[in-house]
């Protein structure tokens, strides 16, 4: 168990972005881009594409986990901003 990326304080199960509070703290559409990327990534590896669509992949996958964290952690900060 590892400490959740918002620092909510909560520990983060393993394989998972962050706590299940904090996840359901992130807009569902962000949610899912962050799941449709890592699909979109694992079947990339699983067929053996081409290794620079599997880094661009691989990036927008950081980008839309850090896009999600980023959101929790200024729900966690300030949580009346988002009443
Ligand atoms: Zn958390």
């Amino acid at each position: 168990m590892s400490a959740c990326p918002t620092d909510c304080g909560r520990s983060v199960a393993l394989g998972n972005l962050m706590c299940r509070q904090c996840w359901y703290l992130v807009p569902a559409d962000l949610r899912a881009a962050v799941w449709r990327v890592w699909r979109q990534l694992n079947n990339a590896v699983a067929k053996g594409m081409d290794p620079r669509a599997i880094e661009t992949l691989k990036r927008e996958h950081a980008e839309a986990k850090a896009a999600a964290i980023e959101f929790a952690k200024r729900r966690v900060r300030q949580p009346e901003l988002f009443a």
